[in-house]
């Protein structure tokens, strides 16, 4: 990553976890955390920890959850000179509680938290105009604030020979206004890397079917693209129609919060890192399938050295 360090830009939070499986929050009720949240910064958390230069943008409130997440991110090895903090305004928040059938339940406060509350500045300007790589994440285009930031910095860290990854992470049903819409369509088509998880191909994409989208997708421009697909694995596709499959890891499922992000976060960095689709590959499965064994958003993200003792002592799937 000769280039300058991976950037990420978006929603910082804390989550709260809900200790029973149930229906919501009307009842008093066990909780834990606060664990270090928002997947951008899962991300970032991930590629600092398997040993990427990287850097954060985004905001939190100058509170006890805030300081949860900087100092978090700081241990990882992550630059957070542009993570701004909000005088007025509490760090974003999302209390969640797993129902018997596996959905979930939240309570959110992004919108109105500092994690909203963040944009273009001296600092942030200087962070991009030394930056190497961007990451974004669809969710993150629906915060105003943060679309901002990555509209002026994909054309920055373009323009000096970088490179950008997209995680689409919008769910199929969801409509976008036509102008986030546009945007997101920009962002697909410019991307060197795209990492989308199951149904999030053909949205991004807009054709049904996945070897249909994988072409569409290839068509628009998107130079390599990684499919997740939980605990069934993951697929590399190359423009010249090359294939690798990356079985998953067997592991038990305590939180798979944060898995997708995890597996991004450590395929980037290994190929920033000059490692090959292979064995990125066997890195971000590692990361995704160790996350979910700990509870928690990004508790379970691994070093180099905890990675490849994972890899080492974990069976993979035939
Ligand atoms: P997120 O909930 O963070 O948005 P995602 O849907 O983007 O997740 P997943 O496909 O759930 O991403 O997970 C990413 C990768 O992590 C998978 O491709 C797989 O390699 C690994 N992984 C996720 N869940 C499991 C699991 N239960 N067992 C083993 N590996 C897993
Ligand atoms: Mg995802």
């Amino acid at each position: 990553d000769a280039l300058g360090p991976t950037v990420c830009v978006g929603e910082i939070l804390v989550e709260i976890v809900a200790t029973t499986v149930g229906d919501g929050f009307l009842e008093a009720q066990p909780l834990v955390g606060p664990f270090a949240s928002g997947a951008p910064a899962i991300f970032i958390s991930q590629c600092g920890r398997l040993g990427g230069k990287s850097a954060m943008v985004g905001a939190v409130g100058d509170d006890d959850f805030g300081r949860v997440n900087t100092d978090r991110l700081k241990r990882d090895g992550v630059d957070v000179s542009a993570i701004s903090i909000d005088p007025d305004y509490p760090t974003g928040s999302a209390f969640v509680r797993y129902r018997k059938d596996g959905s979930r339940d939240f309570v959110y406060n992004i919108a109105t938290s500092a994690a909203a509350r963040f944009g273009w500045s001296q600092t942030v300007g200087d962070l991009i105009d030394r930056s190497g790589h961007l990451h974004v994440m669809g969710s993150a285009l629906s915060v105003p604030s943060a679309r901002e930031v990555i509209d002026k910095a994909v054309d920055i860290v373009k323009a000096r020979g970088g490179t950008l990854s997209v995680d689409p992470n919008i769910r199929k049903e969801l409509k976008l206004d036509e102008d986030t819409e546009r945007r997101f369509s920009k962002l697909v088509a410019m991307a060197d890397l795209l990492l989308p998880s199951g149904e999030e191909l053909e949205r991004a994409a807009g054709v049904e079917g996945e070897a249909e989208a994988i072409r569409r997708l290839f068509e628009m421009g998107v130079k390599e693209i990684v499919l997740k697909r939980g605990a069934d694995g993951a697929t590399y596709f190359g423009r010249q129609g090359d294939r690798i499959e990356a079985p998953a890891f067997v592991v038990r499922e305590v939180d798979p919060t944060g898995a997708g992000d995890c597996f991004g976060g450590a395929y980037l960095t290994s190929r920033r890192l000059g490692m090959s689709q292979k064995q990125a590959l066997t890195y971000a499965s590692a990361a995704g399938a160790r996350n979910v064994t700990v509870l928690g958003p990004m508790e379970g993200a691994g070093t180099r050295q905890e990675l490849d003792a994972f890899i080492a002592s974990t069976e993979r799937r035939p």
